[in-house]
């Protein structure tokens, strides 16, 4: 085959839609959003007489919430609802500096220190069965003495 004429490039689907929730609870923010193909994922309800029903949906970038929409054309196989992001109240810093380890409560404390907004901060933690454990998260670079008054009377025996 020749081309004789180029067409226009291939875009893939997109649709308008607004964050409305549906189908999901609701509770949308009421953004509007262009949803592209790769935003959208397949989510299923089964039912007792063990039929399902398929879905296609779009998460808002905004505020997270998942919307069901109904006019989608394309022709992907949309992948699985992605998992929701683990909240964690303290986000371990991106750019500490390991400064030592510290035994405390029968447990070694990974102690780093970190900047943060333009402060010195420093923080301890282990790690148990696969979850962070904050003892110390406090201003200044505390000496190693410090660190381990800090994690004697924060951490209960
Ligand atoms: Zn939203």
């Amino acid at each position: 085959m020749k081309i004789l004429k180029p067409g226009r490039k291939q875009k893939g689907w997109a649709t308008r839609a607004t964050c409305t929730g549906n189908g999901n609870g609701g509770g949308g923010c009421g953004a509007k959003l262009l949803v592209e193909e790769g935003d959208l994922f397949q989510t299923s309800s089964h039912h007792y007489d063990g039929s399902s029903e398929y879905y296609v949906t779009f998460r808002c970038k905004h505020c997270g919430v998942d919307t069901d929409i109904t006019n989608y054309h394309g022709h992907r196989t949309l992948p699985k609802k992605p998992p929701r992001k683990p909240q964690t109240t303290q986000q371990m810093p991106q750019n500490g500096t390991f400064a030592f380890t510290v035994e405390c409560q029968g447990s070694p404390w990974d102690v780093h220190y970190f900047e943060k907004d333009g402060k010195k901060g420093t923080l301890a933690f282990r790690e148990r069965e696969g979850k962070f454990e904050i003892g110390v998260f406090k201003a200044g670079e505390l000496p190693l003495g410090e660190v381990l008054k800090e994690l004697q009377s924060a951490v209960p025996v």
